[in-house]
């Protein structure tokens, strides 16, 4: 098999030839074309039946496949060493159709990390809850507390986060994965912060992975999409699930996605050498209090980061140093309103440094005590490192924080 970097280059690219019609030329598109076709037609209604029945290979409908979204499926499958991957709108629609395939329904309990993406927390309990599924959380870090969930419940499924936001908590995914299959549970991992480049939990494992594309996948910050990887027997639920509920990637989004992915290492590789200049300069300010970055010595994952992710992630968060804690969000919004290039955004795995205030952004849904107990503070401030040179991203945050 070819090297990471050349399969981001090269996977899924459907370099067929064609030929013109009239001039009867040949010619090979380097780039996957895109086809934005509702329906696909035939040689001839016998192959229509073979194909809609899936006795030959081909596309007829939009939400049944289409081959620029085949392209980046393939590309990401290569990438994660195996499994079959199923693209989705969005990263929502793809943990709800991974949650689906683990028949997560009516009498199931789910064990979820207490540490997940707030989203997939609230679709556990309202959505899935709903329809008599049961969720209960657990500090994914603390293995003995998750041993003892797992052996107490025996949950169906167990669904955890690669690292976590916003204090980038790495999760030991070889160990949680030896924990759920003894219970028979079916480990689903959301690996949007690790990307393949850093993590292949299926490789560790993992049962099913889950990846919000619109993030470091995509990398541009210019589309909304999803992933689920997985073997049997969740393929074919996958599948069915999709066709059905129909939360598909559109052709235009995957050829988009497919373009960002070739350049996944690289970005990546910036991304976290540029997070890890940052957090070293950050750790030294005088206006700078508890820095969290899984790559420094004084990160409690920092040995687990070591052994399970190829490299410590692109994003780094770090508390202002305050005097008085009243003053903790008045403190984190000056800083972030002084940016002057890196951006005031949600999101994250960009090309552009984006930077946000997780108490007002991403928790906060949550109330002010759950998110004291988290460690989600007011001074606290979540970066994500773009690809610009980190002199400009550090000289940035420095004059930034002589406004504080
Ligand atoms: N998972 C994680 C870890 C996320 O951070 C997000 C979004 O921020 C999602 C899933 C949801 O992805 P999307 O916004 O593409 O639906």
């Amino acid at each position: 098999m070819k090297r990471f970097e050349t399969r981001a280059v090269h996977a899924g690219e459907q370099r067929w030839a064609n030929r013109n019609g009239e001039s009867g030329e040949s010619f090979c598109p380097m780039s996957t074309p895109i086809h934005p076709s509702t329906t696909f037609a035939h040689e001839n209604i016998e192959q229509t039946d073979r194909v809609l029945g899936g006795e030959e290979p081909g596309y007829s409908y939009a939400r049944y496949g289409n081959p620029t979204v085949t392209a980046f499926e393939e590309a990401i499958s290569a990438l994660e060493g195996g499994g079959r991957a199923f693209a989705f709108a969005s990263g929502m629609s793809a943990m709800h159709a991974a949650l689906m395939a683990a028949e997560i329904g009516n009498g199931a309990t789910v064990l979820a990390a207490e540490q997940l993406y707030g989203s997939t927390a609230t679709l556990l309990v309202q959505i899935f809850g709903a329809s008599g599924a049961e969720t209960r959380f657990v500090d994914a870090c603390d293995l003995e507390a998750v041993e003892r969930k797992v052996e107490e419940l025996r949950p169906r499924a167990v669904v955890i986060e690669t690292i976590s936001n916003p204090l980038l908590r790495v999760t030991d995914v070889p160990r949680v994965a030896e924990i759920a299959r003894a219970a028979g549970s079916t480990l689903i991992v959301d690996a949007t912060f690790g990307t393949p480049y850093l993590q292949r939990p299926l490789e560790l494992g993992a049962d099913v992975v889950v990846h919000s594309a619109t993030k470091y996948l995509s990398g541009h910050g210019d589309l909304t999409a999803g992933l689920v990887v997985a073997n049997a027997p969740y393929d074919a639920a996958l599948d069915q699930i999709r066709k059905l509920v129909g939360g598909v990637m559109g052709p235009f989004e995957a050829w988009l996605a497919l373009r960002g992915l070739k350049t996944l290492p690289l970005r990546m590789g910036r991304q976290c050498e540029n997070a890890r200049e940052v957090s070293s300069r950050l750790a030294a300010h005088p206006k700078v209090g508890q820095v969290y970055y899984p790559g420094a010595k004084d990160h409690p994952d920092n040995e687990i980061a070591r052994r399970v992710l190829a490299g410590a992630g692109g994003l780094v968060s770090f508390e202002l140093a305050v005097d008085d804690p009243e003053r903790g969000r008045e403190t984190a919004f000056r800083f972030l309103n002084a940016l002057k290039m890196c951006t005031r955004a949600p999101s994250l795995g960009d090309i552009y440094t984006l930077a946000i205030h997780p108490a007002t952004a991403s928790h906060r849904e949550l109330s002010p005590s759950r998110r004291e107990r988290l460690g989600v503070k007011e001074n606290l401030i979540r970066v994500s490192l773009g690809i610009e040179h980190p002199d400009d991203v550090i000289e940035d945050i420095e004059q930034a924080l002589e406004k504080v």
